[in-house]
C-alpha cells in the first residue's frame, strides 16, 4: 500500500494523481497492484494512438468525500483500492471502453464498471458492468 501522496511512484504516476480530491483530508492510501494495471495501460494507450492520455479523476477517497460524490458505502475507493479514469482528447469514447476492457480481461483482475465519463477500475471480485447510455462492443 503506498501511503506517501507525492511520490513518484512508477515510471508514468504520481501518487498525487490517486490523492483524495476533497483537499481537506490528511490520510491517503493507494494499492500498489492497482497502480501497476493503470502503469501498463497508460503506457499502452500511447502506444496505441500517438499522443493519446487517460487522467485518474478519482482514486482514494476519505469517507466524507465518498459520501458527498455518492459513492456506495463500501466503496474500494475508500481503501484505496479503486479509480476512475477517463480520456479528455485523442481517443473516441467507444475506443477508450474496449481499451480498458482489453486491459481488465487480460489482467484477470477486479472489477471494471464502464460509464459514459470513462471506466472504474477496482481489486474487488473479478466482474464486470455497463452502465453506459449506449453499448458499443467491447471486441
Ligand atoms: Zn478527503
Ligand atoms: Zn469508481
Amino acid at each position: 500500500m503506498i501511503t506517501e501522496p507525492r511520490a513518484q511512484i512508477t515510471d508514468h504516476f504520481n501518487a498525487w494523481e490517486f490523492r483524495c480530491r476533497c483537499n481537506r483530508c490528511t490520510g491517503f492510501k493507494i494499492a500498489r497492484m492497482l497502480v501497476v494495471l493503470l502503469e501498463a495501460m497508460r503506457a499502452g494507450i500511447g502506444r496505441l494512438i500517438p499522443g493519446a492520455v487517460f487522467v485518474v479523476n478519482s482514486g482514494y477517497r476519505c469517507p466524507d468525500h465518498n459520501a458527498a460524490q455518492g459513492g456506495a458505502p463500501r466503496s474500494l475507493h475508500l481503501a484505496g483500492q479503486a479509480a476512475d479514469i477517463s480520456t479528455p482528447s485523442k481517443m473516441d469514447r467507444a475506443h477508450f471502453h474496449r481499451f480498458a476492457y482489453s486491459y481488465w480481461y487480460l489482467s484477470k483482475r477486479g472489477g471494471l464498471g464502464l460509464y459514459d465519463w470513462g471506466v472504474h477500475l477496482d481489486l474487488g471480485p473479478v466482474r464486470l458492468w455497463d452502465r453506459r447510455s449506449v453499448k458499443a462492443p467491447l471486441a
